[in-house]
C-alpha cells in the first residue's frame, strides 16, 4: 500500500481551488441568466410559462450555468496542480456537450504532484526515487520495510531507529 497516493478530500480546500476571476464570473452568469429569462424570454414569449414557473425555472437555469462556471475554473487548477494538460482540459470540458468532459475528466484525471524534499521539482507520487538528484521519496524502514516519512528519525511502527 503506498500511503501517499491516498489523496485527502477536504471540499474547502477545493472550492478554495477556484480562481477568484471564476467565481465573480459565476456570479455574473447567474445574474445575467436571470435578465435574459425576464427580460428576453419571458417578456417577448406571449406563451411563457406564469410567473410561479418563471421564477425557478430561472432560477435553476441560472445555478446550474454558475456551478458550470465555477467547475471549469476548478477543472484548470486542479489539472495543473496534477501536472496535466490544463489548457486542452479546460478547452475540452466547455466544449464536450452535456457535461461528458467533466465526467471524462474527473475519470482520467492524475493523482496530485509532490515535491522532491531534496531538490524540489516537482515529482509524480507514483515515483520512488526523484529523476533529478536520486532522492529516495518512499523512504522504508530497514527492519520493518513500511513505508515511513521523509526525515523521519524512528520508524513510528517498530522504533527502529532510521539513518539518514
Ligand atoms: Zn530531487
Ligand atoms: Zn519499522
Amino acid at each position: 500500500m503506498n500511503r501517499t497516493s491516498e489523496e485527502k478530500f477536504d471540499i474547502r480546500e477545493e472550492i478554495r481551488l477556484i480562481p477568484k476571476a471564476m467565481v465573480v464570473l459565476a456570479a455574473l452568469t447567474f445574474v445575467g441568466i436571470q435578465a435574459l429569462f425576464f427580460l428576453v424570454f419571458f417578456k417577448h414569449d406571449r406563451h411563457a410559462p406564469p410567473l410561479l414557473a418563471q421564477l425557478p425555472l430561472a432560477l435553476i437555469a441560472g445555478s446550474l450555468m454558475a456551478f458550470f462556471t465555477l467547475l471549469i475554473g476548478y477543472v484548470n487548477r486542479d489539472a495543473k496542480r496534477r501536472g496535466m494538460n490544463y489548457k486542452l482540459w479546460t478547452v475540452l470540458v466547455i466544449f464536450i456537450p452535456n457535461a461528458i468532459g467533466y465526467i471524462i475528466y474527473f475519470v482520467v484525471r492524475q493523482p496530485i504532484m509532490g515535491r522532491c524534499a531534496q531538490c524540489g521539482i516537482t515529482v509524480s507520487p507514483a515515483f520512488n526515487f526523484c529523476p533529478k538528484c536520486k532522492f529516495n521519496l518512499h523512504p522504508a524502514c530497514p527492519q520493518c520495510h513500511r513505508t515511513i516519512e521523509v526525515g523521519a528519525a524512528y520508524c513510528p511502527y517498530c522504533s527502529a531507529e532510521v539513518k539518514a
